[in-house]
C-alpha cells in the first residue's frame, strides 16, 4: 500500500494488548491518529496512558495486535527503529534534558547525531525553534538555569528539531508550577494550529477544548469512551467518564 493521501491514518493500533507480568495494562486497544490530528488522552492514573504512548515509538513492545505507522508495522530494531524514534517525537513530564549540555546543544544533538545535519545548519534551525518557543535568549545556558516552563519549551524545541511526523506528549505540564503551565500549553496550541500531528496525555481541559480534535478516555487499560472534546466534557456517556470528570473538574 502506498502512502500518498492524508486518508490513511498516520498511526493505527488494532487489537493491541500489553502485559507487565500478569498485569494486563493495555486491553484490546483500537485507535487511529490521522495526519494533522490532535488526540488528547485522559483518564485515571495507572490506566495505561503512558504505556500507550510508549508503544507508539516502540519504547514498549506489545504482546498482541498490530501497530502501524504510515501503513507499515512498527520496526523492532536497527535503522528502521531509529528512524521511527526520530519520526515520532516524545515530550515527557520530567523534561529529560541533558543537564550537562546547553539549551542549544540539547536541541542540536539529535539532528547532528541521528539526522546527520551539519552543525551550522542544525544550530541555525535550533535558534529558529528556540525563538519559536520563546527561549532563544537562553540558548547558551544550562537546563538548571531555566524555569520548569522554559525547560519544557526547550524539550518541545528539541522534539521539533528532528522534524518529527508526530509528537507524543505525556503529561507535559504536570510537573510545572501552576504559573508556568499556560506558556507551555500556548506553544502546544501553536503547534496544533500549524498542523502537527499530536497525541497528548493531559488533564488540561482548556487545551483539549482549544486544540484537540478528539478526546480518548482511558481507564484500566481500555478505551472506555472517545469523542469530540466539547461533547465529551459536557455530556460524557459512560459512568466511568462521568465519575472521573466529576473529580477533576
Ligand atoms: P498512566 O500513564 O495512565 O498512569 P501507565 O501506563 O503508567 O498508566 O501504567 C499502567 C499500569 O502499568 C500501571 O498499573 C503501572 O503500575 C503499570 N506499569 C507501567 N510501567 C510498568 C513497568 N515498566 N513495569 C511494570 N508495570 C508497569
Ligand atoms: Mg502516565
Amino acid at each position: 500500500m502506498t502512502e500518498t493521501g492524508g486518508s490513511t491514518p498516520l498511526v493505527r493500533l488494532e487489537g493491541v494488548n500489553k502485559y507487565f507480568g500478569d498485569h494486563h495494562v493495555l486491553r484490546d486497544i483500537n485507535l487511529t491518529v490521522s495526519r494533522g490530528e490532535v488526540v488528547v488522552v485522559i483518564g485515571p492514573s495507572g490506566g495505561g496512558k503512558s504505556t500507550l504512548c510508549r508503544t507508539i515509538n516502540r519504547l514498549e513492545p506489545i504482546d498482541s495486535g498490530t501497530i502501524t505507522f504510515e501503513g507499515k508495522p512498527l520496526p523492532a530494531e536497527g535503522k528502521a527503529l531509529a528512524r521511527l524514534r526520530a519520526d515520532v517525537g516524545m515530550v515527557f513530564q520530567s523534561f529529560n534534558l541533558f543537564a550537562h549540555k546547553t539549551i542549544l546543544e540539547n536541541v542540536t544533538l539529535g539532528p547532528i547525531k541521528v539526522r546527520k545535519i551539519p552543525r551550522e545548519q542544525a544550530e541555525r534551525r535550533a535558534m529558529e525553534l528556540l525563538e519559536r518557543v520563546g527561549i532563544a535568549a537562553h540558548a547558551s545556558k544550562y537546563p538548571a538555569q531555566l524555569s520548569g516552563g522554559q525547560q519544557q519549551r526547550c524539550a518541545i524545541a528539541r522534539a521539533l528539531a528532528m522534524d518529527p511526523k508526530m509528537i507524543l506528549f505525556d503529561e507535559p505540564t504536570s510537573a510545572l508550577d501552576p504559573e508556568m503551565v499556560q506558556e507551555v500549553l500556548d506553544v502546544m496550541i501553536g503547534l496544533a494550529r500549524d498542523g502537527m500531528t499530536m497525541m497528548v496525555v493531559t488533564h488540561e481541559m482548556g487545551f483539549a477544548r482549544r486544540a484537540a480534535n478528539r478526546v480518548v478516555f482511558m481507564a484500566d487499560g481500555q478505551i472506555v469512551e472517545e469523542g469530540e472534546p466539547e461533547r465529551f466534557f459536557t455530556d460524557p456517556t459512560t459512568e466511568r467518564a462521568k465519575d472521573f470528570l466529576s473529580k477533576i473538574l
